[in-house]
């Protein structure tokens, strides 16, 4: 992804940026945070560069700067604010940055429905939703089985990010690896919810 040449809307020259290199008038901000932010589309990234670009852009857009600038500069301003913003939340984030890109290849990743357990975790998840139905109902002597099942399922966790990187790695080299990531996130998703679920139900303040 790349800036598309188009005309400056202010003296017409050709435009390849956020800003005219003619008349250094502001021009409509791309939508694409790659794009925005001038990085070509990677799932592995520098957070520090990535960091440092959020500063730099933040500065030379900010709203503040255009106050004495057209109406049309300072909306530009605004929304390049506000992609700035989004786009920064987004691929600082592994996980965000991930689902972000399959997104822009029409993969999404939907919502995760809870009846779609991993094959290789059913028993694991039958098992846990007695537990859970039993510390429902106040049986204290099940904390530790699910105290166990948290570590078990937050080792799984670690072990998903791990596999996640390698798989952006290989992305990055050009594979078409995005059904598998999406898979990936999936599973992540799902092992998340049963973490989230157990420390709802077990690690609730008392009432
Ligand atoms: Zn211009």
């Amino acid at each position: 992804m790349a800036f598309s040449f188009s005309a400056c809307w202010q003296c017409g020259q050709p435009v390849s940026g956020i800003s005219c290199p003619a008349c250094r008038t502001l021009q409509s901000p791309p939508a694409g945070f790659f794009t925005f932010f001038g990085i070509p589309e990677r799932l592995s990234i520098d957070n520090a560069d990535l960091q440092k670009r959020f500063y730099d852009l933040s500065r030379q857009f900010h709203p503040d700067r255009f106050t004495r600038n057209s109406e049309r500069e300072r909306q530009y301003s605004l929304e390049a604010t506000a992609i700035l913003n989004d786009g920064y939340r987004t691929l600082r984030d592994p996980v965000k940055r991930a689902e972000y890109v399959l997104k822009q290849h029409g993969l999404d990743i939907g919502e995760q429905r809870s009846k779609n357990v991993p094959p290789e975790l059913l028993e694991e998840v039958f098992e846990l939703n007695m537990a859970l139905e039993e510390m429902r109902e106040g049986d204290e002597s099940v904390r530790p089985q699910l105290d166990a099942a948290r570590e078990r399922f937050r080792g799984m966790l670690a072990d998903v990010d791990g596999e996640l990187e390698v798989q952006f790695r290989t992305f990055d080299e050009g594979q078409d690896v995005l059904p598998k990531i999406r898979a990936t996130l999936n599973r992540r998703r799902y092992i998340q919810n049963l973490v989230s679920e157990i420390e709802q139900i077990a690690w609730a303040p008392s009432r």
